[in-house]
């Protein structure tokens, strides 16, 4: 008879939750009960001349313990930790087609292939979308993976340099993991130093192949012919992407990512109940309008 699958996690063998700041994740109880390792995850086996020797259990519990400790080491936002690409509900054509090419990075995706980029407007889809392949990737795949708002990171990058730590010690982590995640690129002050750290990111990345995500608000660049000309298209330029992050960090992450903007209604906000005017009666026959005397 088939065993009937864990109730706990359906045989996934792992349970995520919100955790204190980041997403976690933790191993399910059912594997802890392995009659071959007793959830130690190795196993004593003798060889033909006698020897013992300790080697991973077959129940996968070793290789299924790094995976979580990479989903850990993530840093992935809490709120979405069971966020799941199949589960990304669509009302538009663009998230349709996002979806779509987000299903065939999970279901191909090597280190070093080529990353993507989303834009659209808050609401839109962009972490859930983000923050599923990250899950994936790393609980699923085993691919290192660090996930970073992009306000957080500089936050995080300029307090390494406040305490003294050298670049290889405060940059390493993010130059060199095998997929980087940016949510809400562009975001912040925009200052020099900002820019520098941002460049010396993704030129590093860039020169070395490793595959880079990022979702921004931001346009990707000014529209065509509007540049520069009049208020309204200053200010449209200055709120580009391009602008924020300068040409040359800009042009190396059309290079690194396809590009993908999403549209549709911001999931954060409740649909209003439609308006509905008051049923019109008729008056029953015979009822005589009262009109106040004096
Ligand atoms: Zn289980
Ligand atoms: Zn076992």
């Amino acid at each position: 008879m088939t065993p009937l699958p864990c109730p706990r996690c359906h045989d996934e063998g792992f349970l995520t939750k919100p955790g204190a700041r980041y997403a976690e994740a933790v191993v399910c109880r059912h594997l802890q009960a392995c009659p071959c390792c007793e959830g130690t995850g190795r196993e004593v086996v003798a060889t033909p001349s006698g020897e013992q020797l300790l080697q991973p259990c077959s129940c996968g519990l070793l290789a299924l313990a790094r995976r979580v400790h990479l989903y850990n080491q993530a840093k992935i936002p809490g709120l979405f930790h069971c966020s799941k690409i199949s589960e990304f509900r669509c009302q538009t054509s663009s998230q349709r087609v996002t979806r779509s090419h987000f299903e065939r990075i999970r279901d191909a995706f090597e280190p070093g292939s080529k990353g993507a980029a989303l834009f659209g407007s808050p609401g839109v889809g962009k972490t859930h979308l983000m923050t599923a392949l990250a899950g994936w990737m790393t609980l699923t795949r085993g691919i290192e993976v660090r996930y970073a708002d992009f306000s957080n990171l500089i936050a995080e990058l300029k307090a390494g340099y406040d305490q003294g730590h050298g670049e290889v010690h405060v940059l390493g982590p993010v130059t060199e993991v095998p997929v980087l995640m940016i949510d809400e690129l562009g975001k912040g002050r925009g200052s020099e130093w900002e820019r520098g750290v941002i460049d010396s990111i993704i030129s590093r990345r860039y020169n070395a192949g490793l595959s880079t995500f990022f979702a921004t608000n931001y346009l990707n660049e000014a529209p065509e012919g509007a540049p520069r000309r009049g208020p309204a298209s200053e200010a449209q330029y200055q709120e580009s992407l391009r602008a924020r992050l300068g040409p040359r960090v800009w042009s190396r992450l059309q290079a690194m990512c396809t590009l993908m903007e999403l549209q549709g209604p911001d999931a954060r906000v409740p649909a209003l109940p439609k308006y509905q005017s008051p049923p019109v009666v008729a008056a029953p026959r015979g009822l005589q309008r009262v009109v106040p005397r004096g």
